[in-house]
């Protein structure tokens, strides 16, 4: 069977990883940026030594990376950060999937229609798997911002942009720091779940825990909130028990008085290894003149990815809910 171009690229990719990686003795996901950078620039960094120069140059010329679409180049790079991710990386820090992505993108794309243009902020962008995804859904012109922390992940989501030619402004630092960011219409994260360990930044929350370390998935939304316009969205991958833990009253009663909660699509079973790490997404609206709640949220449990029957039932079901919610909202702008 001939290859596709997915597994041509990753496979490319894989190859030079590996070869850069031997040499440098380094973590994979580093050894991928090199190798990114260079696919990008189409030639070898100036700081490499010339055995591995010489090594990278003739991997080069194996590819050319002008005859691959956007998608594909999209879905290679994505097939080698997962292999990088398999062993060394935190569950907290894992990619977004594609399909999570995309239902991502899909809401994205519903709360949004009738904007001319579109402002886009993940503040815990990882590898950027899931903004570049909700980027390539929208129809709209998009100015996108990122933030992340850690530098490995944020150099492969740069590259990962430049690859798939769009433009993202980045931060790198500490998303629950100050941002020289104006409100956007729209934001989007998977967020990192765990204990936020800088107690005096947490001070400035209202979402701070009492007691102890404070919920970083907590703070999280409320940073999200300070950065999105009166009446924008916000779509986040949760955890199931983000509304059942010890401090989820305070969240709730936070998200009552700021946000409207347009819905929660809960996530199939089968795309998580155990329990413990199913999740869900929490669509709101960040509260303003002229906003209000739904009279029924959107409440849906997915199916299996796989089940494609059930998949269709559910997208209809889930495109009448929007078009009647998107009228109203239209109503309400009279
Ligand atoms: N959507 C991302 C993707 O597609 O690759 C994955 C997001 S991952 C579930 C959560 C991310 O939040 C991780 O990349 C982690 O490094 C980042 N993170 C955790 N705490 C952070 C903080 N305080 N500031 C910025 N980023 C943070």
């Amino acid at each position: 069977m001939e290859k596709s171009n997915v597994e041509i690229l990753y496979e490319w990719m894989d190859k030079t990883t590996e070869i850069i990686q031997k040499h440098e003795e380094e973590p994979y996901l580093d050894s991928l940026t090199t190798t990114m950078e260079t696919l990008f620039y189409q030639d070898a960094p100036e700081a490499m030594d010339d055995i591995l120069s010489q090594k990278v140059q003739n991997a080069l010329k194996e590819i050319d990376f002008s005859t691959f679409k956007i998608e594909e180049t999209r879905k290679g790079i994505q097939l080698a950060i997962l292999k990088g991710m398999k062993d060394s990386t935190q569950q907290q820090h894992l990619m977004t999937p594609e399909t999570v992505a995309l239902l991502v993108g899909y809401l994205a794309k519903k709360v949004t229609t009738g904007k001319e243009k579109v402002s886009l902020f993940d503040p815990a962008s990882g590898t950027a798997n899931l903004l570049t995804t909700v980027i390539s859904q929208l129809d709209q012109q998009v100015e996108a911002y990122a933030g992340e922390v850690d530098p490995t992940l944020i150099q492969l989501a740069v590259l990962n942009a430049n690859l798939q030619q769009q433009e993202v402004e980045f931060f790198h630092q500490d998303s629950l720091r100050p941002f020289l960011l104006d409100p956007v219409d729209l934001v989007v994260a998977d967020l990192p779940v765990g204990y936020y360990p800088d107690d005096i930044r947490a001070n400035d929350f209202e979402l701070k825990a009492d007691e102890g370390h404070s919920y970083a998935h907590h703070l999280f939304i409320e940073q999200a909130l300070n950065y999105t316009n009166a009446g924008g969205y916000l779509i986040f991958v949760i955890p199931d028990f983000l509304f059942e833990s010890d401090q989820s009253d305070k969240l709730h009663s936070f998200m009552q008085e700021n946000a409207h909660i347009v819905g929660v699509v809960r996530l199939p079973e089968s795309a998580f290894k155990s329990e413990k790490n199913r999740k869900s997404i929490l669509i709101l609206q960040k509260a303003g003149q002229g906003t209000s709640s739904p009279k029924q949220p959107l409440l849906v449990k997915m199916p299996s990815f796989k089940n494609e029957s059930a998949m269709g039932d559910i997208l209809e079901q889930m495109n009448t809910w929007f078009t009647q919610y998107n009228s109203r909202e239209l109503n309400n702008n009279e």
